[in-house]
């Protein structure tokens, strides 16, 4: 018979879904398993995604912005690119933070298996350990893995998904990459300014299908000069081996070459949750027609024992939906009958330059829901921040209930749209008026600037705009 151990909360998967939600509940006093696959926890997040593909994003905005420099009339060479230090630092950047979360583990004594886990009933776990747990309380955390749809499967070393082009083999001559959407723009950016050749190969009329057309404007005239073609409307038929390289078979009425050869391909047209193959189906816990677990408000699955987070839980695939999930289903199982996965705004970015992030409602939801809203713009040309750093090409956008001035959302593409947006989530998810941010004193000379301007444009008085009185 296998070893029984009995724990309050087992979390199945590492991710930052799965370790927020531990770090909390051993904080909170309970005695807390982290299961995951992995050597140390993390997740696709840490070791396959966000970090490695936010490092490699660093190092290639360090070769675009050498480039940039001779708009302020400093000259660089052709960068020099090692790749090997490229790679060994972007190990460095995972293993460091790994070991973190090791150590934050040991410190608040959650107990970390490295195993795999199959459900036998609501309330047991196997390992692959050939161990056993049976729990008072379970959160899956088990998260995503990349769609390969039939006619991109291809057995070949040069035809990788994300995990492959994080591992920065080599730089292809020539790569595509099928699918325009977050991974496909962040790792073409990163393999064009590290010298491929990249196209970009998507299905629907516009890069980032979804995201309000007048942010991926700019990001879309930036990357047509990095990339060698983006086709849009335009689809995979088959990929097949050619000698030294990959034959794509386009089909598309812009594609001018129907059958390229490529050096590598990446494909990257979306995740779906892990949901299968670890003995969800011997519990209660439903999943929906995508395959996303079903969970109520506090992340409790159909199962009663059972909770679910993070990817595997439903969209938007993000970290930090993931890790807020799992606090909220620690607060639940710590017995807070409030605790919710309640929110106005879940901020998204894609890491390109420029970046763009936006939060809330968009412009293209209202108008699909047919709620009316008053929209400001501040167009970066007039920022005396963005002149400084030769990036006019961004624009601040705010959506705000015209009846009340509630901020509802706001959208911003340009360098560091990133790390802007915290300000917009804050003022939506606080309720803030547009005349509250246009009050707020924002320091000069700074991008933050954009936001505060959109606000007071609204009102029509707008430091750096002008508009002729009516
Ligand atoms: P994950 O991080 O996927 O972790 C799940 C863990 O569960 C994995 O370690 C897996 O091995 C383990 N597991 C699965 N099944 C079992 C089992 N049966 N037994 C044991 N262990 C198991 N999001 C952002 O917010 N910002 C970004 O910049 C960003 N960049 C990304 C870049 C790339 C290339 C990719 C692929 C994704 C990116 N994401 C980004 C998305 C982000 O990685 C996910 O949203 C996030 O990791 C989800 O967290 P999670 O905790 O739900 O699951
Ligand atoms: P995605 O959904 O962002 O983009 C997939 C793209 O592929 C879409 O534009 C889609 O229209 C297109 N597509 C679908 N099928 C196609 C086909 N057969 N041929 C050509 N194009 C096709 O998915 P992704 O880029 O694989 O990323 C997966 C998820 O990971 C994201 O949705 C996001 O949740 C997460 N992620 C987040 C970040 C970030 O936060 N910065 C970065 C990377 C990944």
């Amino acid at each position: 018979m296998p070893e029984t151990i009995d724990s309050d909360l087992v979390i199945l998967g590492g991710g930052p879904g799965g370790y927020a939600a531990a770090f909390l509940a051993a904080d909170k006093g309970m005695k807390v398993t982290l299961i995951d696959a992995g050597p140390k926890p993390g997740g696709t997040c840490l070791y396959v995604g966000c970090i490695p593909s936010k490092a490699l994003l660093h190092a290639a905005k360090l070769v675009t912005d050498a480039r940039d420099a001779k708009h302020a009339g400093i000259h660089f060479g052709e960068p020099r690119i090692d790749l090997d230090a490229v790679r060994g630092w972007e190990n460095k950047v995972v293993e460091g933070l790994g070991k973190n979360l090791l150590e934050l583990c040991k410190r608040r004594k959650v107990e970390y298996v490295s195993a795999r886990g199959s459900f036998v009933d609501g309330n047991t776990l196997e390992l692959s350990d050939g161990s056993r747990r049976r729990f008072r309380h379970c959160i899956v955390a088990t998260g995503s893995v990349p769609i390969i749809p039939p006619p991109l499967r291809l057995e070949s070393p040069r035809v990788m998904d994300s995990t492959g082009a994080l591992k920065l083999e080599d730089v292809p001559a020539r790569l595509l990459v099928v699918g325009g959407g977050y991974i496909g723009l962040e790792l073409g950016y990163v393999y064009a300014a590290l010298g491929s050749k990249v196209t970009v190969v998507e299905l629907t009329d516009g890069l980032l299908p979804g995201v309000d057309r007048e942010l991926v404007t700019p990001l879309f005239k930036r990357l047509s000069g990095m990339f060698d073609k983006i086709y849009l409307k335009t689809k995979v038929a088959k990929l097949e081996e050619a000698g030294k390289g990959i034959k794509a078979v386009l089909e598309g009425e812009e594609v001018e070459e129907k059958e390229p050869t490529f050096d590598r391909v990446l494909v990257a047209v979306g995740r779906r949750p892990a949901s299968k193959g670890f003995g969800l189906e011997n519990t209660k816990v439903e999943l929906d027609e995508k395959g996303f677990i079903k969970v109520d408000a506090q992340r409790r699955t159909t199962e009663p024992a059972i909770y679910a987070i993070g990817d595997v839980a439903g969209e938007p695939m993000l970290a930090h939906k993931a890790s807020h999930e799992g606090k909220v289903a620690v607060e639940a199982i710590a017995g807070d009958r409030g605790a919710a996965f309640d929110f106005r705004a879940i901020p998204a970015v894609v890491f390109t330059d420029p970046e763009i992030a936006w939060c809330g409602l968009t412009e293209g939801e209202a108008k699909r829901a047919g709620r009316e809203v008053k929209t400001a713009r501040f167009p970066w040309g007039a920022s005396g921040r963005a002149a400084t750093l030769g990036r006019t090409e961004g624009l601040t956008k705010l959506i705000v209930d015209p009846e009340s001035d509630v901020v509802l959302g706001v959208g911003i593409v340009g360098t560091d749209a990133g790390e802007l947006i915290g300000e917009a989530v804050l003022a939506v998810e606080m309720g803030a008026t547009a005349r509250d941010l246009s009050l707020t004193i924002h320091p000069h000379p700074t991008l933050t600037e954009t936001v505060g301007e959109a606000a007071e444009s609204l009102h029509g008085l707008a430091t750096h705009l002008y508009r002729p009185r009516k």
